[in-house]
């Protein structure tokens, strides 16, 4: 499973490539470049045929997990299969060779990509106006709060706290803190919901608003949204939903129709961008009527119609929070995001919806007699088990159920997440993974469950079989050893 550096692979003379002699008059490159620029030796390259040089980075590819390789079963991310077809627009010569302080009369067909999308965005979530900017979910969070700051600033009141659910993702306390709020945790109730009661007594003068997610990150529905949503606007608070949650509500429901004030979505989750590396992602923000004229500057604006529309970018917006990001967003995150939303059309909005949920509670009806539920179902999009049984009756943690589930071929679930789950094991398997690939990740769930019983051993042991064993992941992301594999 060791793949050599390409260095080492390398056999002097070896060539890929090989240029004929050029056909128009050309002067030695000592004359065209001053001496001191020059190298005394040749730079040391590794010297390959094409076909290694292919077969190499193939092979490097294969000792990673990647979703072009298998189903990547994450919690909360949803990891849904990235159409090729997004990276062929966004490839396009007309989008990769704009420079972004072009004027704005050349770059016509970018603006409008941005404006359209922003529409589609509105439409889907049922907000009035949305910008593009944030560069993921936490910053689009950031930049709903600031919104948020600013609305009650400009009532004249000051409100210092914001509701956090006990169910929520790290980032949404993590937002508030940096926008300087004082973050007040609500509870679940026994149904893995908001507790009413809880927020009711919460919900004092000082609230600037409540952040929910909806379904929530055990995949659960807030029933009584409308019950919640009555209580928050009748404090004068405002209602944010964290929209990573999105794909179970496509094309079904809207935030904006539930009473919801502001709005992120995840592009790079929901409308099926790549999370690459690290990035790039991008978080745009939906808001409602009252909260457009706060939005972040530039904001796209149409004049026209049809052949003679124009878009333009205004700047002249005396009450916007201002930028919150250089430019305009992550445009390539955005081209695919469009080419995504375009391609299915508005029924192909509601069948993303429709197989994710139908997909997460098959799966999930073909584990529930192995794991426990902490709370009852039905589930959205996702569902998260306990390992909890496996963990008493055979002394092995989610984590080792996690680890074993790569010698299947499998990335493993997202694991202890949400912290109200003992034992967590959050399942998302999105709308792309067909029923075959579906059973066969319940089949190695289940037969590492028979392991647990008959050979904890393995679990314990585990990964055996990948290019890596079990590391020490808190070291690992600190003391990164990018040099070569295996040294
Ligand atoms: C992913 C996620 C976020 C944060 O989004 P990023 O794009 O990773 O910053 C916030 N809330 C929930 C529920 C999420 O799943």
């Amino acid at each position: 499973m060791k793949e050599a550096l390409i260095f080492d692979l390398s056999r002097k003379g070896r060539r890929g490539i090989r240029f004929g002699s050029p056909d128009v008059p050309s002067k030695p490159v000592q004359q065209m470049i001053p001496q001191k620029h020059l190298r005394s030796e040749p730079a040391d390259l590794p010297e390959l045929p094409e076909s290694e040089v292919v077969r190499h980075f193939i092979r490097l590819s294969n000792l990673n997990y990647h979703v072009d390789k298998n189903m990547y079963p994450l919690g909360s991310c949803t990891m849904k299969y990235n159409p090729k077809i997004n990276d062929y627009t966004s490839g396009l010569q007309g989008f990769t060779s704009m420079h972004p302080l072009q004027p704005e009369k050349t770059a016509q067909g970018c603006l409008r990509l941005m404006y359209e999308l922003s529409e589609m965005l509105c439409e889907i979530a049922g907000m009035a106006a949305a910008t593009l900017q944030p560069a993921a979910g936490a910053h689009g969070e950031l930049t709903g709060i600031l919104l948020i700051k600013k609305y009650h600033e400009s009532l004249g009141s000051k409100r210092n706290k914001l509701l956090v659910v006990d169910s929520a993702h790290g980032t949404n306390p993590a937002s508030a803190a940096i926008a300087n709020y004082e973050i007040v945790s609500i509870n679940s109730n026994a149904e893995g919901r908001t507790d009413i009661e809880d927020l009711r007594q919460k919900l004092t003068p000082d609230v600037a608003a409540l952040m929910l997610t909806n379904p929530n990150t055990l995949g659960l529905f807030e029933k009584d949204i409308l019950a919640i949503e009555k209580l928050v606007h009748e404090n004068g608070s405002l209602m944010y939903m964290d929209g990573a949650n999105m794909n179970a509500l496509t094309g079904i429901t809207r935030p904006g129709d539930m009473g919801f004030d502001i709005v992120h979505y995840n592009l790079h989750k929901t409308f099926s961008a790549p999370h690459g590396g690290g990035g790039p992602g991008s978080g745009p923000v939906g808001v409602c009527d009252k909260l457009v004229p706060f939005l972040p500057v530039p904001v796209i604006e149409k004049t026209g119609e049809s052949n003679n529309a124009r878009y333009t970018m205004n700047m002249n917006r005396p009450e916007s929070i201002g930028r919150m990001m250089n430019f305009y967003g992550n445009f390539g995150v955005l081209v695919r995001a469009y080419t995504y939303i375009r391609m299915l059309g508005a029924e192909g909005m509601q069948s993303i919806s429709e197989n994710a949920i139908i997909n997460a509670n098959y799966l999930l009806s073909r584990l529930l007699k192995t794991f426990d539920l902490p709370y009852p179902k039905p589930v959205m999009h996702e569902f998260c088990l306990s390992g909890d049984r496996q963990k008493k009756q055979h002394n092995v943690r989610t984590l080792d159920i996690a680890k074993r589930l790569l010698d299947y071929g499998f990335h493993a679930p997202t694991i202890y997440f949400p912290l109200i789950v003992s034992e967590a094991l959050m399942v998302e398997p999105t709308e792309t993974e067909t029923r075959e690939t579906l059973d066969a990740f319940a089949d190695a769930l289940l037969a590492i469950a028979d392991e647990a019983e008959n050979n904890p051993e393995l679990l314990l042991n585990a990964p055996g079989q990948t290019p890596v064993q079990r590391l020490d992941e808190a070291q690992a992301s600190r003391q990164l050893n990018v040099c070569c594999f295996g040294c």
